[in-house]
């Protein structure tokens, strides 16, 4: 008989979960229909290693959401992808980048490169996708160097074939590509040395463990002489603690990010961050 309600009581539960992500879905398709009305970008830092320079950031979606405040992309990101709704909420946030870059020329005199994250989704549909950079940037006479996007390592592997063909032409186009939470997706060396990326995010989950675990050190210290070895910039997410960054620059890592530095943060907030610390 437990057993019996114990289904019951699941089977209500997961139907709460799937109403809960129709509502949100709704609510986010409404929100994209309105030009993403409580939708924002915030911006987090990434700090040279050496010389504390902030040259570039990251762009994070944030959605606050009409009756239940703020929603995290870990929520609603899946929801978009599952309900077919993440080449749209894409593209605003490649419009929303664009013309934030070209703000911070304007108003600011601020010169910084942005980097945005890309769903795998986008990628399956790279005409849609390079259309909409080429047009973002042009509206906001942007140099394409000045925009750059991040790809999970795990995506990348998928198809790779594809993959390799779709980051052939955002590179083309002068965008630069970087491999998100590297470490967690076990791509062959061979395969990553023929993608036209230049950058390595080391996963927060390595970062993490520096100072508590020799096999995180020792991940860690492989993978920055790895991309080194093929020319690439290494940076690692999720420094949290001084004695993380400490092992990071002895090892020579070249940009570090997290909240030990800058949480990510509106574009205002950003900008006057950027001055202070450039000064
Ligand atoms: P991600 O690309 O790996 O982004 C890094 C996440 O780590 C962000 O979470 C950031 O706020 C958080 N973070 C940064 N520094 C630290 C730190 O020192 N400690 C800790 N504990 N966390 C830190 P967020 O903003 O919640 O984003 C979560 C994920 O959602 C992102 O992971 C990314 O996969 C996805 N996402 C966010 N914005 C977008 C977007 O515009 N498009 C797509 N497709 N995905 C996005
Ligand atoms: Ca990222
Ligand atoms: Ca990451
Ligand atoms: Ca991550």
């Amino acid at each position: 008989r437990s057993g019996g309600n114990g289904f019951a009581f699941f089977e209500a539960h997961m139907q709460d979960g799937v109403r809960d992500q129709l509502e949100l879905s709704r609510d986010l398709r409404t929100a994209l229909e309105d030009g993403g009305a409580g939708l924002s970008l915030h911006y987090q830092p990434k700090v040279a290693g050496a010389s504390g320079l902030v040259l570039g950031v990251e762009a994070l979606l944030r959605w606050q959401h009409p009756r239940r405040g703020p929603v995290s992309p870990g929520t609603f990101i899946p929801v978009a992808e599952r309900f077919g709704l993440i080449t749209t909420l894409g593209d605003w946030v490649i419009d929303e980048a664009c013309r934030q870059i070209a703000d911070w020329r304007d108003q600011e005199g601020l010169k910084l490169r942005v980097a945005i994250n890309l769903s795998v989704q986008q990628l399956r549909q790279p005409e849609a996708l390079l259309q909409r950079l080429e047009q973002a940037l042009l509206r906001h006479r942007l140099d394409a160097s000045q925009l750059s996007c991040e790809i999970t390592e795990s995506v990348a592997m998928e198809d790779a074939g594809a993959t390799e063909r779709v980051l052939q032409r955002l590179s083309a186009l002068g965008v630069s590509l970087s491999i998100d939470d590297f470490g967690t997706g076990y791509s062959s060396l061979a395969y990553l040395r023929r993608l036209p990326v230049s950058q390595l995010k080391i996963d927060r989950s390595f970062v993490q463990d520096l100072e508590t675990s020799a096999d995180a050190r020792a991940i860690v210290n492989a993978v920055i002489e790895l991309a080194h070895a093929l020319g690439l910039e290494v940076v690692a997410e999720g420094v949290e603690t001084e004695g993380q960054a400490d092992v990071l620059r002895a090892k020579h890592c070249d940009k570090l990010q997290g909240f030990l530095f800058a949480r990510p943060m509106p574009a205002q907030e950003l900008a006057q961050w950027a001055r202070r610390s450039q000064s």
